[in-house]
């Protein structure tokens, strides 16, 4: 048996690129050094997977940004407003990912949309009907031979065409349909190049085949591929899927002239049985995805080597289940956790040799070999991980912990009452820019630079700013700005029981956005109050109402890497208590307006609508109720999501029974206004007026605009006005202007309004 990885991380072991790639940004280094920076990183990680002995290694899996928008950028698929910047090829891309604001012009960024089911973000490409499809850019080329010169055969791959036309985004009259000639051109070009350098093999991802599937999607992604690999010739084509099973498709994708198919056996549930009921191609090679691609526990090796024999017979190449992106890159740089915990992990490096042991151990009498018995030894069980008294209160847990009293409606005249708030009350999300300065308190600290006393007294420094700056920008409804924290789950993890932390367990989430996933290693809850010291400090400093700060209990079961030991509802029963007992904490402490963010609600949401309830909203919502059931009437809970895509979930986030919920909207066309309207939306508002992951300044006007839209759809009592997401990321001077005009665009509201 060989084997093969889907995709390896690209952000670079101590996030190489993402600094370089932010200092090209501030102009402080080329474009040249950070081509080289960019060389560095894939060299060195091309090298470590040949090593470790992978028969099929990925190219083109590198991105400065993001591998969809390379694949629209690679095709022409590049908005007319990008292209009349008139700036070079690498700060088009860039202006597409971020948008651009300076001498050459002012445009917003692409849409950014969740990938499927991870905490991953793609750039949405538009086509509109003026683009004509080409094969205009050489990176899967480029990178193919820059490998081969350095002794590294690889397998390029691209987003898939079906996958590709799925995900565009339609703004001219044309559609999906339209454009299937064009598409199979294009990709029949990149095959041509392909044979001509001499390519073994190409992997086209294929993601989009795991959700459910109508006859006019199969009868796409057939014309599509019928066409494409007519031109295929001596190329080798890897049709990959991952996040799911094929069940909809597996026969037809069987019927296709594919050289190889790569299934999902970690997430698709029904992988196993489909091959064994329907069995598999005589002329294809199944990539069998065995290693989960996005946790980053140890594999079971008696597990996989069941699955592994139960598909005998088939000519099978052992891979990952997905993309490697999705965990962090080695373990070598933990340097602090304890072996007793390290040894049950692995990470992408560390999958490497997981690959390589399977491989192994798959051509042996297994049960001999000393890796397999040390693996075994591993599953049969785990320190520190059992607390038997959270377990007893899960169990406890009622229907009533599960419902506040009283009902929205009557809490809702109450709290108009109590908080006399003017129309349109204006909030922000809760985090204010973390300067350097910022960070570098952090950094003190841990580093035992500076003691605990002084770590706070620089925070309460820049909390007293923060509301100051507030209620000098006039806004209604205050923040205490996050100062003290590196994440919105670390922060809590870290003060809770059950979690282990990492030094450099870096994941990408979008663009240079990285993040640290804490581990659930044991059942969690709450040591002492997290953030009542933060939010009463900041109250004690205004006469404005100061919201608490808190993350929901699914954002951080799906912001952490998850236990596979006890199922995901019941970690997050004991996240929601431990969260319950801070929210009761802040409340008892006079602290009446808490958010509780759940920015990774749709995080885990099944890819396929029929699993969607069953396997995750009734018990994701619940968890949310159990949180802020106990609190009084008068105190106002607020809810935050990082997107707008609840339009088809809209009912399961009213039955959240938050009193206000803010989200992202700026970005995706403000479509979900017409959702709330027509499903009676109960919930009190704030979509997005801007899009705070680009560092352009909103005009009054364009808030005005996007507000007079949301009005149409939007009762103007239910109406709250805020940025998209929190500050955290950006400067301290957009910060300003842009809360300056989001306030002024309120007001002018409220005065047209009388
Ligand atoms: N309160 C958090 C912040 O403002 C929410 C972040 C998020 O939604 N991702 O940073
Ligand atoms: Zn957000």
């Amino acid at each position: 048996m060989r084997t093969s990885v889907i995709g390896y991380p690209r952000v670079g072991t101590l996030r190489e690129l993402k600094f370089a790639t932010e200092k090209y940004f501030r102009n402080e280094i080329s474009a040249d050094e950070l081509q080289y920076t960019a060389k560095v990183i894939r060299k060195k990680q091309w090298l470590i997977q040949k090593n470790s002995g992978l028969d099929f290694i990925p190219s083109n899996d590198f991105s400065f940004y993001d591998t969809t928008l390379d694949t629209a950028v690679l095709f022409n698929i590049i908005p007319d407003r990008y292209v009349s910047l008139g700036v070079s090829v690498l700060d088009t891309y860039f202006a597409m990912a971020r948008g651009y604001q300076g001498e050459a012009g002012d445009v917003k960024a692409l849409a950014m949309k969740k990938w499927f089911n991870t905490n991953y973000h793609y750039m949405v490409p538009e086509i509109d009907d003026a683009i004509e499809w080409k094969l205009v850019g050489t990176k899967p080329f480029d990178e193919y031979e820059e490998a081969k010169a350095i002794g590294v055969e690889t397998k390029p791959v691209i987003t898939g065409a079906f996958t590709l036309l799925k995900l565009l985004r339609y703004v001219g009259s044309k559609t999906a349909e339209d454009y299937i000639e064009d598409v199979i051109k294009v990709y029949s070009h990149l095959l041509e190049k392909f044979q001509k350098l001499e390519v073994k093999w190409a992997q086209f991802d294929e993601p989009y085949l795991v959700h459910d599937l109508s006859g006019e999607d199969l009868h796409l992604f057939q014309t599509l591929y019928k066409g494409i690999l007519s031109s295929k010739k001596d190329v080798k084509i890897l049709l990959q899927t991952y996040f799911g099973d094929i069940r909809d498709c597996y026969k037809e994708v069987l019927a296709v002239d594919f050289d190889g198919v790569g299934l999902d056996f970690v997430e698709g549930k029904n992988t196993l049985k489909l091959v064994e009921k329907h069995g598999f191609a005589d002329n294809k090679i199944l990539f069998a995805g065995v290693v989960n691609g996005k946790n980053i526990w140890k594999n079971h090796y008696k597990e996989t080597l069941d699955i592994l024999k139960r598909i005998k017979g088939i000519e099978t190449v052992i891979s990952t289940s997905c993309s490697l992106l999705h965990v962090p890159y080695t373990l070598k740089n933990e340097t602090k956790l304890p072996e007793k915990y390290t040894r049950h992990f692995a990470f992408a490096e560390e999958k490497l040799i997981e690959l390589e042991e399977l491989k192994s151990l798959s051509k042996c009498q297994e049960t001999k070999a000393d890796v397999f018995k040390a693996n075994e030894a591993l599953f049969q069980g785990r320190p520190d991980c059992n607390n038997v008294d959270v377990q007893e209160r899960v169990k406890k847990i009622s229907d009533s912990d599960f419902t506040r009293i009283p009902e929205f409606s009557v809490r809702e005249e109450i709290q108009k009452e109590k908080f006399n708030l003017p129309a349109f009350p204006t909030t922000t999300i809760g985090s204010f820019p973390q300067t350097a300065d910022v960070k570098a308190n952090r950094t003190a600290l841990r580093k035992g630079e500076i003691t605990e006393e002084q770590y706070i007294a620089f925070n309460k420094e820049k909390i007293a700013q923060c509301v100051k700056e507030q209620e000098q920008l006039d806004l209604d409804v205050l923040v205490h700005g996050e100062f003290e924290r590196n994440d919105m789950v670390e922060y809590f993890g870290e003060q809770l029981n059950g979690y282990l932390f990492t030094e450099k367990a870096w994941v990408q989430s979008y663009g240079t956005r990285c993040v640290k996933p804490p581990f659930i290693w044991g059942d969690v809850s709450r040591i002492n109050s997290m953030t009542v010291k933060w939010s009463t400090y900041a109250q004690s400093l205004t006469k404005r109402w100061m919201k608490g700060m808190l993350t929901g209990p699914v954002t951080i079961l799906n912001w952490s890497f998850p236990r596979e030991d006890i199922s995901l509802k019941e970690s997050t029963y004991q996240i929601a208590l431990a969260i319950r007992d801070e929210v009761l904490d802040l409340e008892a402490n006079g602290i009446q307006m808490i958010q509780v963010d759940e920015a990774a609600l749709r995080e885990k949401l099944p890819l396929r609508k029929s699993d969607w309830y069953s396997e995750y909203l009734d018990w994701a919502i619940p968890a949310f109720r159990l949180v802020h059931s106990g609190v009084k009437a008068e105190t106002q809970i607020h809810t935050h999501m990082c997107y707008s895509e609840f339009t088809d979930i809209i009912k399961a986030i009213d039955d959240m029974d938050a009193d206000v919920i803010t989200f992202e909207a700026s970005r995706s066309d403000l479509l979900i206004l017409d959702a709330l309207k027509e499903n009676n939306f109960k919930t009190q508002v704030g979509p997005g007026v801007y899009d705070i992951h680009s560092p352009r300044v909103p005009s009054v006007e364009e808030i005005k605009r996007a507000l007079n839209k949301m009005l149409e759809k939007i009762n103007p009592e239910k109406l709250w006005v805020n940025p998209d997401c929190g500050l955290k990321t950006r400067g301290v001077t957009e910060t300003t202007a842009s809360l300056k005009n989001l306030v002024d665009a309120a007001k002018e509201l409220r005065n047209a309004e009388k």
